[in-house]
């Protein structure tokens, strides 16, 4: 921006290759909103298709990697942008994260629908910056004006509130604003008024499912997952509240609720089997990472409300996390470590891990993502393939590892006989609140095992630093997780 902006002529056709396509090659956005607003108030003109882009991962990048990653970010959207609308088309920058094009005399659903597509393609191939290879999502509100729009500022907002609602999604999606879309955003503010109530009166609860050991079925530890109580009784999923938590950046002070009130209920799970090692795995967002003062209160949580004896606490995060190359988070993680709480990368095997990152930071164990199980019953290989090399890499960086979203008996067999040792699914349990989740403990009657004993006893054993902490940590993990 600032520089003189091209003339249409310069303007790629959506066929041809844009080499200089950045944000200099944008309209300013004054000169944009002036286009607009001519087009809006001309009586034949007033046909035309608006799309609002919003570059989803803007602020994620510019609060782990700084101002100028995330302006690389949205520099390579605007490429992408330009590679995709007609020559016809203007595009400008609306705010940090959003781009926006008006495309005149374009009123054909289908053809605005595939150049949305186009684009969501384009942004689908990860770009590459500091040697890494990083996501591109985008969330795109669609308005096509066949001269019913009085005004701008109704097709901006009409643009926005599509754009809402097409980022809900984690992938990136196009929406078209009608009147279902209308009455999702509707109900979509409703619903974060209401969240930001319940959060505000501490109302969301922690449920508890099982982490299991695949060869006997016993539990090993639970996972921590939040859930909404409605007043009829139900219990809202976070398929439903975390994307309002996250467009509302919220989602570390909802992780922190939750957290303290596992913390707190542990009590009761330990009671029922006071003599073994168990896990208590707690998400944490990327939110709660990007925010010092949510990573300090965090911390002073742990400190405050130490774990019954025999528990262990880790924390899940999930792999794009490990793209923040602060200091910060580097020294956070070795807290958490100083703290005796390991760490896990959640849904392995789905974004991008360096392997270096990997393997300099204090990580204990993955969580391999239920994708790959799901698809262990199916002829192709591929999936298997990527399970036994996942589990081969966890087992090279002496990590342990969980495998997510086992259902079945024959998963479980395939999954043993392949040399993993723990897993979470609905074969061994579901997320349950915490009076059933003890309920569930005591049916399984567990008994101490004796090596447990001698293993606590080491890992207790400060005074004796024949291993390191993260080896003891790691060798108790191990046991515990395999
Ligand atoms: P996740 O961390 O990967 O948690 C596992 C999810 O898979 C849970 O969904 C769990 O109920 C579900 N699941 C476990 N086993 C099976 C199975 O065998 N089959 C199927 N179909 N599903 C299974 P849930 O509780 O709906 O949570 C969804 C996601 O929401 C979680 O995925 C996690 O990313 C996020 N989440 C939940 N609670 C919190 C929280 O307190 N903080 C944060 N930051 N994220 C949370
Ligand atoms: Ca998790
Ligand atoms: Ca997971």
């Amino acid at each position: 921006m600032g520089q003189p902006p091209p003339s249409r002529a310069d303007r790629p056709g959506p066929a041809e290759p844009h080499q200089r396509g950045s944000l200099d090659s944008l309209l300013s956005r004054s000169r944009f909103t002036q286009q607009l607003a001519e087009l809006v108030g001309a009586e034949a003109e007033g046909h035309f298709a608006v799309m609002r882009c919003r570059f989803k991962e803007y602020e994620r990048v510019s609060a782990t990697l700084g101002g100028k990653a995330a302006e690389a970010l949205i520099d390579e959207g605007a490429r992408r942008l330009l590679n995709t609308i007609p020559r016809s088309a203007s595009a400008a920058r609306l705010s940090d994260s959003d781009l926006i094009t008006v495309i005149p005399e374009l009123i054909e659903a289908p053809r605005i629908s595939s150049i949305a597509q186009r684009l969501i393609d384009l942004c689908a191939v990860p770009y590459r910056i500091d040697d890494q290879r990083r996501p591109l999502n985008v969330a795109i509100g669609i308005v096509i004006s066949r001269g019913n729009y009085a005004d701008l500022e109704a097709i901006l907002s009409d643009a926005s509130m599509a754009q809402r609602i097409a980022s809900r999604h984690n992938q990136s999606q196009y929406r078209f604003i009608d009147l279902e879309t209308r009455n999702q955003a509707r109900r979509s503010y409703e619903l974060e008024a209401d969240f930001r109530e319940a959060l505000q009166q501490g109302l969301f609860l922690p449920f508890f499912q099982p982490i299991a050991e695949l060869r006997s079925g016993e539990p090993v530890g639970f996972e921590v997952l939040a859930r909404w109580p409605r007043p009829d009784g139900s219990f809202v999923t976070p398929d439903r509240f975390l994307p309002i938590a996250r467009e509302t950046a919220l989602t570390g002070e909802l992780d922190l609720q939750i957290i303290e009130k596992a913390l707190l209920a542990v009590g009761d799970l330990a009671r029922e089997v006071p003599w073994r090692s168990m896990l208590l795995s707690v998400n944490v967002s990327a939110n709660l990472l990007e925010d010092s003062g949510l990573r300090e209160r965090l911390l002073e949580l742990i400190v405050e409300s130490p774990l019954p004896p025999g528990w262990w606490l880790q924390v899940e995060l999930i792999e794009e996390a490990l793209q923040d190359t602060s200091s910060a988070f580097d020294t956070f993680l070795a807290r958490l470590s100083e703290l005796k709480v390991t760490i896990a990368i959640d849904d392995f095997g789905t974004g991008y891990s360096s392997l270096a990152r990997l393997h300099s930071l204090p990580i204990d164990s993955f969580k391999i993502d239920k994708s790959f199980v799901d698809k262990i019953d199916d002829t192709e290989a591929s999936s298997k393939k990527l399970l036994l090399t996942m589990g081969a890499l966890a087992s090279d960086l002496s990590l342990s590892s969980t495998v997510e979203g086992v259902e079945t008996e024959a998963q479980r067999q395939w999954l043993l006989q392949s040399g993993f040792r723990t897993s979470q699914g609905y074969l061994f349990g579901r997320p349950l609140p915490l009076d059933e989740a003890v309920v569930e403990l005591r049916r399984h009657n567990l008994r101490p095992p004796a090596i447990a004993a001698e293993l606590d006893d080491e890992a207790q054993k400060d005074d004796a630093p024949r291993l390191g902490l993260r080896q003891r940590l790691r060798r108790r993990l191990r046991w515990l997780l395999g």
